[in-house]
C-alpha cells in the first residue's frame, strides 16, 4: 500500500492527541476519518474534558509549529515563568522556573486547544470528522473498529487500512489489544485523586492572586495548585487521598470543608467564593499511570498519547508527551511509509523508554511538589542548579530545564541530569580535597 493508494486511516478519539495527529496525516495528504465519542465541542456541548486548563510547554509547542498552529494557541496563552509557594502562613515566595526569561510554560484551556485542533483538522480537505461516535470494540487485524452511534444507539463497523487508537487513558482499542498474546499491560492508581475548584476574576475583571504563576500550596501528603485562565480566573485543583481519615471521603459537610481549608490553606479560602457548594458539585477524579506494549498490532493497528502511556499530571508533560508522540510519529511515516510495520514498530521503539521514564518523573516530581518545594533545603537546591547553569550553560542544564524547556528526549535528560550530578560531586571532593592540601602546606609551613 502507498501514499499514492490512498490508505483510509481511522483514528478513535478526536482529544488533544488524536486531533492533533489526524492534522499533520491530513497535511501530509493521508485520508483520515477521525470519530469521537463526545458531541462536537464547538456546539458547546461535552464538558472540557479531564482538566479545565493545562501547562503547555517547549515539546508541545514545536508539534503544533509543525502543524503550523502553535501561535494562533499561544494569542491566548498566559506564560507562567516560575512557581509561586503559598505558605500555611500565607506568606508568598516565588521561584523562577529557569534562568532565563524566554523559557517559562503557558497556561492553555484544554476547550480550547481541543477546539483549535478540531478547526485545523477540519480545515484538511481529506480529514472527515464523525462525532458522538463512541468505539466500544476493534478488530486489530483487520483493521476496523466498531461505533455505538450517540444519536441512534446503533452499531456499526468502519473498516480502514490503518487503526490508530488516541482514545485516551481508557483505550477502547487498547483495551482490545490487552487480550492479545505477548501484551504487556500495566495501570497504577494514585491513592491521591483530584478535584478541580475556581477562583473567580475579581470584581474589576482582574486576576485576584499573581497572574503569571503557577500557584502551590505544597503541605506534605498533598497539596493544591493554580493554573490562570484568561477570563481572570484560577483553575485549583486539590490533590488528596480519595480515602481515609484525611481525604475526600473524610469530608462530609459543608462545615468540615470551611474548617479544612481554613486550616491547611487559609490564604485561599476568600478567593473561593463558592468553595463548599463547589466542592460538594464538583466531581472527584482518580490518577492513573498506564505502561504497555507494544503500542503497535504488526503494521495494521497503532495507539498514542495517553492510550499509549498515561501518566500522572505533576510534571505537566502529559500532553507535551502526547503531542511529541504525533511529531515522533510523523517522522516514522516520513521515513519509512508505506511500510507501516516499520513506521508502527520504529515509533514504538523510539517511544517507548522515554515515556516509561517520563512516568517516573511524574511520580516522584508529585513528592517533590507536594512536600519539598517549600522547603528551605529544596531552595537551595534550586539556587545551586540556577548558579551552575548560569555560570556553565553548556555543561549542566537543571533536569527540570531539559524536561520542559528541551526536546531532548526524556530518558536522555535523566542520564545527563545524573551524571552532571556526579560531575559536580567529583568537582566538590577535588576542591575540597585541594583546600585540605594547602591548608596542610600553610600549617606545616608555620611550624
Ligand atoms: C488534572 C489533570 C491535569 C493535567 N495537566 C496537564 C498539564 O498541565 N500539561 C500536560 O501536558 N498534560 C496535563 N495533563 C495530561 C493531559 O490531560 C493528557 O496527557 C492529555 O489529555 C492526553 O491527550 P489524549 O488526546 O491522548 O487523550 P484525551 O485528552 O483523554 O483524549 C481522548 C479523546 O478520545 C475520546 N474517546 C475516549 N474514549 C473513546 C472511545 N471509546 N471512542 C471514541 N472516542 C473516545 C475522548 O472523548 C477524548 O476526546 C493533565 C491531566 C489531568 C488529569
Amino acid at each position: 500500500m502507498s501514499k499514492k493508494e490512498d490508505p483510509k486511516i481511522v483514528l478513535a478519539g478526536a482529544g488533544l492527541a488524536g486531533a492533533l495527529l489526524a492534522t499533520m496525516l491530513g497535511q501530509k495528504g493521508y485520508r483520515v476519518e477521525l470519530y469521537e465519542k463526545r458531541p462536537d465541542p464547538r456546539t458547546g456541548q461535552g464538558g472540557p474534558g479531564r482538566s479545565i486548563n493545562l501547562a503547555l510547554s517547549t515539546r508541545g509547542l514545536h508539534a503544533l509549529e509543525r502543524a503550523g498552529i502553535a501561535a494562533d494557541i499561544l494569542k491566548s496563552a498566559i506564560a507562567m515563568p516560575g512557581r509561586m509557594i503559598h505558605g500555611l502562613d500565607s506568606s508568598l515566595t516565588y521561584q523562577p522556573y529557569s534562568k532565563n526569561p524566554d523559557e517559562y510554560i503557558n497556561s492553555v484551556s484544554r476547550a480550547q486547544l481541543n477546539i483549535d485542533l478540531i478547526n485545523a483538522a477540519e480545515k484538511q480537505e481529506n480529514v472527515t470528522l464523525h462525532f458522538n461516535q463512541r468505539c466500544i470494540d476493534a478488530d486489530l487485524d483487520a483493521p476496523a473498529a466498531d461505533f455505538v452511534d450517540g444519536d441512534t444507539g446503533e452499531t456499526h463497523r468502519v473498516a480502514g487500512d490503518l487503526l490508530i487508537g488516541a482514545d485516551g487513558a481508557f483505550s477502547a482499542v487498547r483495551g482490545r489489544m490487552q487480550r492479545t498474546d505477548l501484551f504487556d499491560y500495566r495501570q497504577d492508581y494514585l491513592e491521591h485523586g483530584y478535584k478541580e475548584l475556581t477562583i473567580p476574576p475579581s470584581e474589576d475583571g482582574g486576576f485576584r492572586i499573581e497572574k503569571n504563576a503557577l500557584h502551590i500550596w505544597p503541605r506534605r501528603s498533598y497539596m493544591m495548585i493554580a493554573l490562570p485562565n484568561a477570563d481572570g480566573s484560577f483553575t485549583c485543583t486539590l490533590f488528596w487521598p480519595l480515602k481515609g481519615p484525611i481525604s475526600f471521603d473524610a469530608l462530609k459537610t459543608k462545615e468540615d470543608v470551611t474548617r479544612f481549608f481554613k486550616e491547611h490553606f487559609p490564604d485561599a479560602v476568600p478567593q473561593i467564593p463558592d468553595l463548599e457548594d463547589a466542592y460538594f458539585a464538583n466531581p472527584t477524579s482518580s490518577l492513573v499511570t498506564v505502561r504497555c506494549g507494544p503500542w503497535n498490532h504488526g503494521g495494521k493497528t497503532v495507539l498514542v498519547g495517553d492510550s499509549a502511556h498515561a501518566i500522572v499530571p505533576f510534571y505537566g508533560q502529559g500532553i507535551n508527551a502526547g503531542f511529541e508522540d504525533c511529531e515522533i510519529f510523523m517522522d516514522c511515516v516520513e521515513e519509512s511509509a508505506p511500510d507501516w510495520e516499520t513506521v508502527f514498530s520504529t515509533y514504538y521503539r523510539r517511544r517507548k523508554k522515554h515515556t516509561d521514564t517520563l512516568a517516573r518523573l511524574a511520580i516522584a516530581n508529585f513528592k517533590e511538589m507536594r512536600d519539598h518545594v517549600g522547603s528551605p533545603k529544596f531552595l537551595r537546591k534550586k539556587k545551586r542548579e540556577r548558579l551552575l547553569h548560569t555560570w556553565f550553560p553548556k555543561w549542566y542544564v537543571p533536569l527540570y530545564s531539559m524536561v520542559t524547556f528541551s526536546r531532548i528526549p526524556y530518558a536522555d535528560a535523566v542520564r545527563r541530569a545524573r551524571n552532571q550530578e556526579l560531575k559536580v560531586q567529583s568537582a566538590g571532593w577535588a576542591i575540597a580535597t585541594l583546600f585540605a592540601v594547602v591548608l596542610t602546606i600553610f600549617v606545616v609551613s608555620m611550624i
